[in-house]
């Protein structure tokens, strides 16, 4: 069995949902079991649409053009997603009624958009030639936590999963499954958080024991760096877990950090394609990951991230002092990335959207705080970094002749990282910089 999973882009329209089709046809003796985000656009027009709706004004209408120009352009029934159409208006109307979209409203409106695309695919599959059939991730045993806008699945959801999937899907059947959504076990639904349709995929892929999971984009695989900033960005052959974990972690723009948990569990490989290109062998990440002639495998980027600094003598020889700190963080629902500590001051990075009023005002009695945003962190990432003598030398000098300013340096317990921090408006000249001096150089 193999599950393919594809994004919005690769689903966008009728042109896009063909390529897909093809390569669906070209893999059907390896049983393929498809995992889909919505069509590109469908999701951020569901949230614009519920944000305007908390503010008085229901209008389905941008999501609706949107859904129905690919349900024309795929030769679909027009009256195909009716009820849905019916259900999103209902839902509006609901929120702006009481002038509240709950992160709870949220996810049932964003949850549209997948449970759309895959009824669209599948009986354009079914038309075209592959008999598939569309499902909601639920009916398949995606039963998550109340943890609405980043759901996880229950514990034990592997054996749920393979018995659902036994009872429900035919076996001369493609299944087309939403991505992205699941349901509580009181039946509400939930999302696992944008961009969550790959991580979707990888616990099918685990919950049924899949060869191999595909995760289908639009760039060739995984690359060394951004290509939007790096136009001789290349495409990495195969990395490890490790190596894309850290990746996706530090902002890689291809894989959502979550991603790779479940494929790491049971070892199944992870292969990312190109929707656009599928004669290109892409990016395969699995336990060993493969051998790399560079002195690291990426860079990796995650910008408007705000800094955190405590400041206070208290801190010199206090043991409990760092406890401290993170109760607060913790409290606060704070994600901290990279740490750096000095004798008497401690910096922490988060991202520049999380609210820290509270947090700064729990923490004023431990010292002086100060909050300071638009930072970017910059990690490169490779197994050979824990090697390399003279890495270190090489990035700082290729930041300096780039007159860039770096802070809070920090390499990894695991050794495969070096991350430090710059300026957000440092982006452009830093990843071009480093790319050319890490990879061409
Ligand atoms: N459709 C969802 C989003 O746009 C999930 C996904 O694309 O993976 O965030
Ligand atoms: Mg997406």
């Amino acid at each position: 069995m193999l599950v393919m999973k594809f994004g919005g882009s690769s689903v966008a329209d009728e042109k896009q949902i063909h390529k897909v089709f093809e390569i669906v046809k070209g893999r059907i003796p390896r049983q393929p079991v498809i995992v889909s985000s919505a069509h590109k656009g469908v999701t951020d027009a569901l949230l614009k649409a519920g944000k305007a709706a908390a503010k008085g004004e229901p209008d389905a209408a941008p999501v609706v053009e949107i859904q129905r120009r690919v349900l024309k352009g795929c030769g679909c029934d027009h009256d195909l997603l009716d009820p849905f159409f019916r259900e999103i208006e209902d839902l509006l109307r609901g929120i702006s009624l009481v002038r509240e979209a709950s992160r709870r409203s949220l996810d049932y409106l964003a949850s549209f958009g997948e449970r759309m695309s895959v009824r669209v695919i599948a009986d354009y599959f079914s038309r075209t030639g592959i008999k598939a059939e569309a499902f909601d991730a639920w009916d398949l045993g995606f039963i998550t936590d109340e943890n609405f806008g980043s759901a996880r699945p229950l514990h034990g959801f592997e054996q749920r999963m393979q018995t659902e999937y036994k009872r429900r899907v035919g076996s001369d059947v493609v299944p087309v499954i939403t991505g992205f959504v699941g349901k509580t076990s009181s039946g509400e639904i939930a999302t696992v958080g944008r961009n969550g349709s790959d991580f979707s995929a990888t616990c099918f892929a685990a919950g049924l024991d899949a060869e191999e999971c595909e995760i289908w984009t639009d760039t060739d695989g995984v690359m060394t760096a951004d290509p939007s900033l790096v136009k001789d960005a290349r495409s990495i052959p195969a990395m490890s877990f490790a190596e894309a974990s850290e990746l996706a972690y530090y902002g890689g723009r291809v894989l959502h950090p979550s991603t790779l948990l479940p494929a790491i569990k049971k070892k199944i490989p992870v292969r990312v394609l190109n929707t656009n290109r599928p004669e290109h062998p892409g990016t395969v990440i699995t336990e060993e990951g493969g051998e790399n002639p560079n002195i690291v495998t990426s860079i990796a980027y995650k910008e408007s991230q705000a800094v955190l600094t405590i400041e206070s003598p208290q801190m010199l020889g206090q043991p409990g002092f760092l406890a401290k700190i993170f109760d607060v963080l913790g409290r606060e629902k704070i994600d901290i990335d990279m740490i750096t500590t000095s004798e008497i001051s401690v910096s922490m990075t988060c991202p520049g959207a999380s609210n820290l009023n509270e947090a700064v005002k729990a923490m004023e009695h431990l010292g002086r705080v100060s909050v300071v945003t638009d930072k970017t962190i910059v990690c490169v990432v490779g197994k050979n970094v824990k090697k390399q003598q003279g890495l270190g030398a090489k990035v700082f000098v290729a930041l300096r002749d780039a007159d860039v300013n770096v802070e809070m340096i920090s390499q990894g317990a695991n050794k495969i990282n070096l991350s430090f921090l710059i300026d957000d408006s440092d982006i452009e000249k830093t990843i071009p910089a480093l790319h050319a001096a890490l990879f061409t150089g």
